[in-house]
């Protein structure tokens, strides 16, 4: 078999009796035994996987009909709840946590069919970018497993990267998606916020946080995206949508097409030869037909200073329920105000202590309107300021980080430089626009990333421009040895 195994490629296998499902999750399950030791990207693997497999096989044979993924191995990130499984978000806090219920993505994905095989790593509380919070152990990039993986969601990104599962799923609040996905060369998707439900994901920040995916094609992340998106009861953020992108039927064309290239994210502090390697994607585009222009987002500078309060005060108030007595962590104390100290105290990491503590402060009486308030409103601006641009032009394009992967250990003991990892991609969030990057050449061997960013439920204009240069490129299609 091909050594990419892209969705596309195994529903086709599987629906032509090629190879059963069975053997394809096998195949992966014995692929993550073998070689995860090296990259780290599951904390846990199912035990009903294979079962499950093989009652897919049945009704295939007996000629039911059935779902889109029926069949597909797929890995969730260990923030999305599974019901029965364990899920910890990367946290001590939540350890021996077990999902109640499925998340909507979760019961989306089963009633397709496809098969959940492992929950993957990701950063304490989904905060970071290297995956190296996670209380469990850092993941390592499939690339080069001396480098980090990006984050929060680097199991999910190693995963795909590494070809034990064709497609995994993340989320992202701001860039945990696209960041990881950069760094390990593979696609990965943020939708628009309210595409896609949040029922089931455990809250980091309510008002950027959205699932997306891993995958090696933007064909295959848009067939997963027709799978999870659209309204649900559960999530009253989630939007009916009126439309929906038929995988078959995206246009390999950027003819005409206006891309959007911001002056303001190709300034100093970025790896000239990631710059060099984004534009050179960009030329590419050009060629095809697209018009190139260039365009201002002025109020990008005050982007990172801006999420890193409304951040922070989300998830300050979200994390205020881990108390340890009902689930999870449990330390105990004289009384309960020692156990709350002490559970708390015990069971958040470093980086997420840090952000309770901004998030306290900017919400507590006195500086909220100085912070808070503030951040709000220059949040408008930054939002204003794409759609300003996004009349002019049809989707924006950027770098997705600016550098390839890092080693581990490098930035952990300093988080302003971490902070400044998620300097291109933590925008889209406080836009709510659907954003997704896709591998578009190497650095010193590593993968480097381009960033589409488009209107808000645009993700089929995305998609064209994804697969118009996937078309004509082969970056997706290599793997790590
Ligand atoms: N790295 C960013 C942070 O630490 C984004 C995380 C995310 O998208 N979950 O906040």
């Amino acid at each position: 078999m091909d050594d990419l195994l892209t969705v596309t490629v195994a529903k086709k296998l599987l629906e032509k009796g090629t190879i059963s499902s069975e053997t394809l999750v096998s195949m992966c399950l014995e692929r993550i035994k073998a070689q995860d030791e090296k990259t780290h990207a599951f904390l846990g693997l199912s035990q009903t996987a294979i079962e499950e497999a093989r009652a897919i096989d049945v009704r295939r044979k007996a000629g039911d009909e059935l779902g889109p993924l029926a069949g597909i191995p797929v890995a969730m990130k260990d923030n999305m709840l599974v019901q029965g499984w364990e899920s910890t978000a990367g946290a001590l806090i939540l350890e021996g946590h077990k999902g109640a219920y499925n998340a909507t993505v979760t019961q989306r994905l089963k009633d397709a069919g496809a098969i959940l095989i492992g929950r993957t790593n990701m950063d304490d509380a989904a905060m970071g970018s290297s995956t190296e919070t996670s209380h469990w152990g850092p993941t390592k990039n499939p690339w080069d497993t001396t480098k980090v993986p990006g984050g929060s969601s680097g199991g999910s990104a190693a995963a795909v990267a590494a070809g034990f599962v064709p497609v995994a799923f993340g989320s992202d609040t701001g860039g945990s998606i696209r960041q990881p996905a950069s760094l390990c060369g593979v696609v990965g998707l943020k939708p628009t916020y309210g595409r896609v439900s949040r029922y089931g994901l455990i809250a980091l920040s309510s008002s950027l946080d959205q699932i997306g995916l891993f995958a090696h094609t933007v064909e295959d992340a848009s067939l997963m995206l027709q799978v999870i998106e659209g309204k649900d009861p559960h999530d009253a953020t989630s939007v009916d949508l009126t439309q929906t992108t038929v995988p078959e039927l995206i246009e390999k064309d950027v003819s005409g097409l206006r891309l959007g290239l911001p002056k303001e994210y190709f300034l100093e502090g970025m790896d000239p030869q990631v710059k060099k390697t984004v534009l050179e994607a960009v030329e590419r585009l050009e060629k095809a037909g697209a018009k190139i222009e260039e365009i201002s987002l002025p109020h990008a500078e005050y982007a990172l200073a801006t999420y890193y309060i409304i951040q922070p005060a989300e998830a300050s108030s979200n994390l205020g329920r881990f108390d340890g007595l009902r689930y999870g962590y449990h330390s105990s104390g004289q009384n309960l105000k020692e156990t709350y100290e002490r559970t708390r105290g015990e069971g958040f990491g470093r980086e997420v202590k840090r952000r309770i503590m901004l998030g306290s402060y900017t919400l507590s009486a006195g500086y909220y309107d100085a912070y808070y308030r503030k951040a709000l409103k220059v949040r408008s601006l930054i939002k204003k300021d794409f759609d300003d641009a996004l009349k002019i032009v049809d989707a924006i394009v950027t770098p997705t980080s600016p550098s390839v992967a890092w080693g581990l250990g490098e930035k952990f003991n300093d988080p302003l430089t971490m902070y400044l990892s998620d300097i291109y991609t933590i925008t889209a969030n406080l836009a709510t626009i659907p954003a997704m990057s896709i591998p578009c050449g190497f650095v010193d061997d590593l993968p480097v990333g381009l960033q589409i960013m488009g209107k808000p439920f645009d993700e089929y204009t995305l998609f064209k421009i994804g697969a118009t240069y996937q078309s004509l490129t082969d970056w997706h299609l290599r793997t790590p040895s």
